[in-house]
């Protein structure tokens, strides 16, 4: 699916007609309303848009709902079938805050903080260039820490254990597990690329690293803060499970270590493009997620956990039907699998695509025009390289067709980055 073979066999002029009334009878999603609908694993936030409950309840229902839904109120108790999007969630509940009191502010961050054992000199830590340590903690809690490696341009906290943590085996002898050895392989190759590819992060803040915690986020799930979480904290941490090998469904797979930090950290780097955290869900949600996952490609061209961003690539393909930006409900496949937007923009249009429509968000911030959704910044950005929106996404349905064979799935998953056009 290069921009060659899109330029080969052009495609004839009613075709093209076609296109343009068929994108004229589904156009591209409105602007989603300001308020996210996580599904029935959350009654929380309904609640909460209806006026019938405070911000502050907010806050502490959405985290009770996610670390210890047993104290929540009775009507407020999720569905035990449905499976809440905690990537999406928490950061909602925790771009709402700054709008809490300050007692509620206090209580929920003080729940989340992380924290080191005392046996830990935080002086020294914060000294330490680059390095593994694991201090002593009288009673290990579920957010005190008692392990931490320093790398580059990461901190990594986590804790040692079979049920709770990251699988001691350490073969090479370096000092620390071969987990944490992947992970942080994995975030420095993830840094690499996405600076590389001109991608900006917010600034590190007092710890001068980005923080990633192994044990803040529930089994099989990971988030990345649009809040500080204290002292250890960078502006923007990676939280993810004790170990991040486990999914939710209770299967393992150590190829994660490989990939989930990947993801994460582009995570990261959008919060940079999105100052305002509170704008983060859900207009914006699809282009991040579907961003995240050209980005963990763009980072592991082989290896393990090579082929995983293309996980729910059939969630995408097999709703050709629905508008490019459509999402069914946050945390469901589609928007992951809407990678191949990002991939088929950056091969057709400019190998810049996906940063120039980050850009865009940002810049729109400030403009009187006001902010400008994903979609329309994938049009402004084609538009800025003299290509025509409805001409592109003719040869992307195109492409696709020719992608739903055996052949043509097998070429373009193994096809080269092309030098852009
Ligand atoms: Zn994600």
């Amino acid at each position: 699916m290069s921009a060659e073979e899109e330029n080969e066999a052009p495609p004839d002029h009613s075709l093209l007609e076609h296109a343009e009334e068929y994108f004229q009878e589904n156009p591209p999603n409105a602007d989603p309303t300001p308020v996210p609908d996580f599904g029935n694993a959350d009654k929380v936030v309904p609640a909460w848009a209806e006026g019938e409950i405070s911000t502050d309840e907010l806050v502490r229902y959405g985290y009770l709902s996610v670390y210890d839904p047993d104290e929540l109120p009775d009507e407020y108790v999720p569905d035990q079938s449905a499976d809440l999007d905690v990537s999406s969630y928490m950061p909602f509940i925790l771009s709402q805050v700054d709008e809490a009191s300050e007692e509620t502010r206090e209580w929920v961050l003080d729940e989340l903080t992380p924290a080191a054992p005392e046996s830990m000199n935080q002086d020294e830590l914060s000294t330490l260039e680059s390095g593994s340590d694991c201090g002593e903690s009288e009673e290990v809690a579920d957010v005190v820490f008692t392990c931490v490696t320093i790398s580059q341009n990461f901190m990594v906290w986590y804790n040692i254990g079979f049920s709770d943590g990251i699988p001691g085996e350490d073969t090479n002898g370096n000092g620390r597990p071969d987990a944490i050895d992947t992970i942080i392989d994995s975030l420095e190759a993830g840094y690499r690329t996405y600076t590389g590819r001109g991608f900006d992060h917010p600034d590190n803040g007092a710890t001068g690293r980005i923080s990633v915690f192994l044990g803040l986020a529930p089994r099989g799930q990971a988030f990345v803060s649009p809040v500080s979480l204290g002292p250890l904290s960078s502006p923007n941490p990676i939280a993810m499970s004790a170990n991040p090998a486990q999914r939710a469904d209770g299967g393992e797979n150590k190829d994660r270590y490989n990939y989930l930090p990947r993801h994460e950290l582009f995570h990261v780097f959008q919060y940079y493009y999105i100052p305002d955290p509170t704008a983060v869900l859900p207009s914006v949600n699809w282009w991040m997620e579907a961003t995240a996952e050209w980005a963990t490609r763009e980072s592991i061209r082989s290896g393990a956990g090579d082929r995983m961003y293309a996980g729910t690539l059939g969630d995408f393909l097999n709703h050709p039907g629905l508008a490019l930006n459509a999402y069914e409900g946050l945390g469901s496949g589609r928007q992951y699998g809407s990678f191949i937007v990002a991939s088929y923009f950056t091969e057709a249009v400019s190998r810049n695509f996906v940063l120039d429509t980050w850009r865009t968000i940002k810049e729109s911030r400030n403009s009187v025009e006001g902010r400008v959704a994903p979609i329309e910044a994938i049009e402004q950005v084609a538009d800025f390289y003299g290509r025509d929106l409805n001409d592109l996404l003719l040869g992307f349905a195109v492409a696709n067709y020719r992608l739903d064979t055996p052949s043509g799935a097998t070429f373009f998953l193994r096809a080269p980055a092309k030098s852009g056009l």
